[in-house]
């Protein structure tokens, strides 16, 4: 059918013409070694050229965030806002007393209600006496003493769901950063020779914590404009995808949920809470349509920590191995795997930062957002040091958004590096 996939090849770099038009990609160097020179199995990246190029790599792509920059997709827009979501998939033994397949739980308050912090949690009871069961925190919390893993690990404490772990057994886990500021925060999607499109834009919705189905209508869209520029080409190659998707069933469901996180940050979750249900439930039924007004959070989730001199110690339990875990136990449950001789895939701007700046205002914040535990201060000789630990990486991409000066830079490791979730 004249289709090529290239799995285990990450693109690398977006390639431009002359008119600074989008021309294709350029795959990853494969065979450096970790200082950057040549191994025997060296082989240069190649370009992939192509008349419209889609870019769809999920919640903070590294390429998509070099196109909004470049293009300025987003000066019309609020700040992308983004959370980060833990999951964790559990076998039940048979007739487990609370197992019932089909039921689904949404939850919002503790543990994260107890720092302030917003979010929600989710169970959802699959096929074959298996549960998924996840939290999801929001990345604009002010505590840096908070540790995102430590608190998902702490919820699956809560009586209303230790009942339905206990006697289960963890099969899989993983962690990945949710682009949740929904319609406001979309960034125009078409550029010259391509389009963003999925969660790479933001085309999730917040209020029912779903992105699949929008993600792939978005796909949907951008073929259909794509089609349409190629049978009839357009002005600077852009294919016109807003014309598709404002006609389409997913921007009023974004219009819908427009307020939702923006609420929750504004109000808190009581108050934003119940805004949005007068929003999203009452509303629309007396009136047939959205509310009229827009709230909007212009500020980024990287800009709100307090400092650490004025934040709360957080004490976390220590896992006890049945229903709460170390990092390291987790880690191997993601599958996550990378060669460890191949060039760092986590840039730092300015490496003084963290131990000039970050270490005394926030404790280094890196050291507990991230759940993989790849950031560490070590003691050398009596000095501070960072060591990054890039081979547990589980591409979540939290250090891109959280560092508060958004200091660290993610960008795609060698080959098809990263975790492996079976069965999620
Ligand atoms: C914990 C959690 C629970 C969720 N639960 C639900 C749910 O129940 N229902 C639901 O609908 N949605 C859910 N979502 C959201 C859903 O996963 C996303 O909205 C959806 O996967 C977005 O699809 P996408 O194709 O845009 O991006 P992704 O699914 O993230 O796919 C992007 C792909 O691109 C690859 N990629 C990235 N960069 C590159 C590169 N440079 N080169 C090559 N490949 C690259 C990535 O490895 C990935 O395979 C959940 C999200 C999380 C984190
Ligand atoms: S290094 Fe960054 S992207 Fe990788 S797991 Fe840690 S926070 Fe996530």
């Amino acid at each position: 059918m004249g289709v090529e996939i290239f799995p285990g090849f990450a693109a690398s770099k977006v390639l431009y013409d002359s008119e600074n038009s989008v021309i294709g990609v350029q795959t990853a160097d494969m065979g450096l070694d970790k200082n950057g020179e040549k191994k025997p199995n060296f082989e240069p990246g190649i370009d992939l050229i192509a008349p419209y190029t889609i870019f769809a790599e999920g919640a903070r792509g590294h390429l998509g965030k070099s196109l909004i920059d470049k293009y300025s997709l987003d000066h019309n827009s609020q700040p992308q806002h983004y959370a980060l979501g833990f999951k964790e998939l559990w076998q039940l033994p048979k007739e487990h007393p609370h197992y019932k397949q089909g039921s689904v739980i949404h939850g919002v308050g503790w543990p994260l209600s107890e720092t302030g912090t917003t979010g929600g949690s989710f169970l959802y009871h699959l096929p074959n006496n298996q549960v998924a069961v996840g939290l999801i925190v929001d990345l604009n919390y002010r505590n840096p003493n908070l540790n995102p893993f430590e608190e998902f690990q702490r919820f699956k404490h809560h009586r209303a769901i230790a009942k339905y772990l206990s006697d289960g057994e963890r099969l899989c886990f993983g962690a990945r950063a949710i682009a949740k500021g929904g319609l406001r925060s979309l960034p125009k999607q078409q550029f010259p020779g391509g389009l963003l499109i999925g969660c790479d834009a933001g085309t999730l919705n917040m209020g029912k914590i779903k992105g699949s189905h929008t993600a792939m209508k978005s796909g949907m869209l951008a073929a259909e404009a794509v089609f349409k520029s190629l049978v009839a080409p357009q002005p600077e190659r852009e294919a016109d995808y807003q014309i598709e998707f404002e006609a389409s069933w997913l921007y009023q469901e974004l219009t819908s949920t427009q307020n939702f996180g923006a609420n929750l940050h504004r109000f808190g979750e009581p108050v934003g809470g119940l805004l949005n249900v007068l929003e999203q439930n009452w509303w629309p039924k007396l009136f047939k349509k959205s509310v009229p007004w827009r709230v909007m959070d212009r500020t980024e989730d990287h800009m709100c920590l307090d400092g650490i001199d004025q934040s709360k110690p957080i004490d976390y339990p220590k896992p006890d191995g049945k229903l709460s875990f170390d990092k390291p136990s987790s880690l191997f449950l993601s599958g996550t795997q990378h060669d460890e001789n191949q060039p760092c895939h986590l840039h730092l701007r300015d490496p003084a930062l963290v131990i000039e700046t970050h270490l005394p205002q926030y404790n280094e914040p890196s050291q507990r957002y991230c759940p993989a535990g790849v950031y560490e201060i070590l003691n050398c000789d009596g000095q501070p040091q960072l060591q990054i630990n890039p081979t547990n990486c589980l591409h979540c991409k939290t250090c891109d958004i959280k560092d508060p000066s958004a200091n660290i830079d993610w960008t795609a490791p060698e080959g098809g590096g990263g975790p492996s979730y079976r069965g999620m």
